[in-house]
């Protein structure tokens, strides 16, 4: 029986950058990250936005075939068309995940870990000897691995929370469905990324485009099921492409689910750490969870890494990284879950003001925070949240 001491299971970005840091803090550990699908990266299902701060902690842009885009603008679409430009220089990225991806990957086989691709983790069970013994499944062939740390980086769908016995359940409401189209041939500024809001377009969500190139983006919105009449996000979106670019060639298409919730209530327990979508930590307010994944992963690597080392991996041992990871972002995912349901109250007349008055202040003076500053005085009910929270 193999016996490993991190099992990462899943490469996406937290995977990948778990099993690069548990090997670089400690080099003389056997690590080994697998992932289900044919190829890390492959299919994509996201629309590539990173912010540039969070992006640098793992990875330089410049010069490489996983950036696509740089973005130095965000344009905000009020559910009425108002436009509303907020500039910023380097705001972020708009990468290309299928090589990004495989640059996360090609890190961690590089600090020595071993990278196994079309490599299913099936089921996982303590045994007596204090590990944890995981099948898996390769080429038809099912084996029994034993592990010291499992490291659960298996996205939204994940399993290995649920084998852990941790409670993975994403309330319905705060479940988001997304449709996106890679369109060609579209007239969007390259530089800026733009978000649109409006019940009739993406209730509960918003719609984006991202764009890749000149005329090329990623084009997609999420929804709340639960808000919509009935449609799907596929619907919608055919609906928002067709009144906003008729007649663009529709070259790739993807769906996927966002959570929009906070932290799972304990991301440990004996053996086990969970990163990234599958423990939720998404920012609930923008849905983006590429950094956030990168960052818990790290956090993941580590505190693995040291718990091995020193002899201990019982759940005492391994709560600092939930501790960890509620000083990092945790706790602010609570406040912005606040913020989120907040503005769940309000309808598109509030957003379509906004938009307007925000057009006021002149455009290189417009940022998110004032912006902010004007939703409060428009609308007062939000000032408690904000005072309680930002003050
Ligand atoms: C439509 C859409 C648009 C998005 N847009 C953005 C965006 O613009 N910016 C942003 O920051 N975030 C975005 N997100 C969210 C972002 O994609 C995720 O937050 C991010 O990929 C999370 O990384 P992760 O490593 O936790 O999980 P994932 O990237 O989902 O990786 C999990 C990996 O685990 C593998 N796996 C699962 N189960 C097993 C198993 N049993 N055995 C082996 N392997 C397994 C999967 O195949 C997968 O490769 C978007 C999501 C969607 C759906």
């Amino acid at each position: 029986m193999p016996d490993i001491d991190v099992l990462v299971v899943g490469a996406g970005p937290a995977g990948s950058v778990a099993a690069w840091q548990a090997r670089q803090a400690a080099p003389e550990l056997d690590v080994v990250l697998l992932e289900r699908d044919r190829a890390v990266g492959a299919p994509v299902r996201c629309a590539e936005g990173v912010g540039d701060a969070g992006l640098r902690e793992f990875a330089s842009p410049e010069g490489t075939d996983w950036a696509a885009r740089k973005i130095t603008r965000v344009i905000f679409l009020a559910p009425d068309g108002t436009e509303v430009k907020v500039a910023e220089r380097n705001v972020g990225w708009v990468l290309d995940r299928t090589r990004f991806d495989a640059h996360l990957a090609a890190e961690a086989r590089a600090a020595g870990a071993e990278v196994l691709v079309a490599t299913e983790a099936t089921g996982m069970s303590r045994n007596g000897d204090g590990r944890w013994h995981v099948r898996v499944k390769s080429g038809g062939i099912e084996e029994t691995w034993r592990a010291r740390v499992v490291i659960g980086a298996d996205g939204v769908e994940t399993m290995v929370g649920r084998w852990a016995g941790l409670d993975t359940r994403v309330p319905s409401r705060d479940m988001e469905s997304c449709a996106q189209y890679v369109l060609q041939g579209i007239a969007c500024d390259p530089d800026a990324i733009y978000l649109q809001f409006g019940d009739a377009i993406a209730p509960g969500g918003y719609a984006w485009i991202f764009p890749k190139g000149i005329g090329v983006a990623n084009v997609g919105l999420g929804l709340v099921a639960l808000k919509t009449n009935g449609r799907n996000a596929r619907q919608y979106l055919d609906d928002w492409i067709d009144r906003r670019y008729p007649g663009a060639a529709r070259t790739g298409y993807t769906v996927g689910g966002v959570i929009v919730h906070t932290t799972i209530k304990q991301t440990f327990t004996d053996g086990v750490l969970i990163a990234g979508d599958a423990a939720h930590m998404i920012n609930p307010l923008s849905g983006g969870g590429i950094v956030n994944a990168m960052k818990a992963g790290r956090l993941a690597g580590c505190v693995a890494a040291s718990a091995i080392r020193e002899g201990d991996t019982g759940a005492r041992r391994l709560s600092a990284y939930h501790h960890s990871w509620m000083d990092l972002l945790g706790d602010d995912h609570l406040k912005y879950y606040k913020i989120k349901q907040a503005l769940e109250d309000l309808d598109d007349s509030f957003f379509n003001g906004l938009a307007r008055t925000v057009n006021k202040i002149p455009e290189g003076k417009r940022s998110l925070g004032r912006i902010f500053t004007h939703a409060l005085i428009k609308h007062p009910q939000l000032i408690p949240i904000a005072a309680k929270f930002f003050v």
